[in-house]
Parts: C-alpha cells; structure tokens; sequence
C-alpha cells in the first residue's frame, strides 16, 4: 500500500517501511506533546451536556463535557484520567469539535472510526484525516483502538443524553 504524508516528504512515494518509521516517530511526538499538556483539560460549569467513559481494558476514564448553542459546539472540554493515547485523542477531539456543529462531529467520529479501525493495506491519505491523522498507527494495536476511540464514543454518550458508557 502507498501512504502518503502532506508535509515534510516531498511528496516523493518511500517504501512503507521507512515512512511509517518517520510517521510514527512524527505521531509520537503529537501525542506525547498532547498527553504532556492536555487542550481543554477541565470541567464545564453548567454544562449542557456531559457524560463519563470508561475502557476498562486499559483503565482510561474520561468525562466529556459540552455547551451547545443550538446545533454548534460553542465549547467542548474533558478530564479524566488515562494512558497516553486515551488523553491525547481527548485532547485532539476537543480541540478539532470546538464551534463545529453536532452533525460534523457525527461525521468526524466516523471518519475517525475508520481511520482507527481500516484494514491495514487501505490507502491512507494523511490529508484527509487533517489532526486525526496521529492516530493512523493505532490501528497495527487492536487494543490501543479502544483507549483512542474513548473520547469519541463519551462524546457520543453525552449527545445523546449522558449515559455512562464503556467499551466493552
Ligand atoms: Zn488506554
């Protein structure tokens, strides 16, 4: 499979070996960068809508809280606790989905479902994924897709009205 990265390659097609050795490392730092200082890390006072994840496989525990202004995400923020991957996916969604309406962030948890969750020789072209695309890796770590899909399926939990959910 060809992967194709936006920046940094020339655009110049390497052997998949090699470039999923530097998109890793790229990734890794990402995510290291977003675990060590968490985007919107905190609660909501009056929140219009909250709920609490817990993927018990891992430990990660994640509380998602949102103000709505009719359909818009006027403001998303999250806390919790977690492994790497679980802070720094709640960390990206929050800030991907602030002012983004309920229907685009449906639409983006399913583009990064698939992402996460695609069969390892389907193309993948980094610039549609935009900030998501960090999580591309995920996928070679069955496990790790539940600790990075958490955030999203609180989020989701919290649309619908705040059920507690897990992922199992
Ligand atoms: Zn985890």
């Amino acid at each position: 499979a060809v992967i194709r990265h936006p920046a940094g390659f020339g655009g110049t097609h390497i052997t998949q070996q090699y470039l999923m050795t530097e998109i890793q490392s790229l990734y890794q730092q990402v995510i290291l960068d977003h675990n060590k200082n968490p985007r919107n890390f905190g609660e909501i006072d009056h929140a219009t809508c909250s709920a609490a994840g817990h993927n018990p496989l891992c430990g990660d525990q994640i509380n998602i809280y949102l103000t709505l202004d009719g359909d818009v995400i006027s403001d998303i923020r999250f806390n919790g606790s977690g492994c790497a991957i679980a802070k720094s996916s709640g960390s990206i969604m929050t800030s991907i989905l602030k002012g983004k309406t309920i229907d685009e962030a449906e639409a983006l948890f399913g583009k990064f479902h698939h992402l996460v969750t695609a069969d390892m020789d389907e193309e993948f072209d980094a610039d549609d994924y935009g900030k998501l695309a960090v999580f591309a890796g995920v996928r070679e770590f069955p496990a790790r897709v539940k600790c990075a899909s958490l955030a999203w399926h609180t989020l989701k939990s919290a649309l619908e009205g705040g059920q507690i959910v897990t992922t199992e």
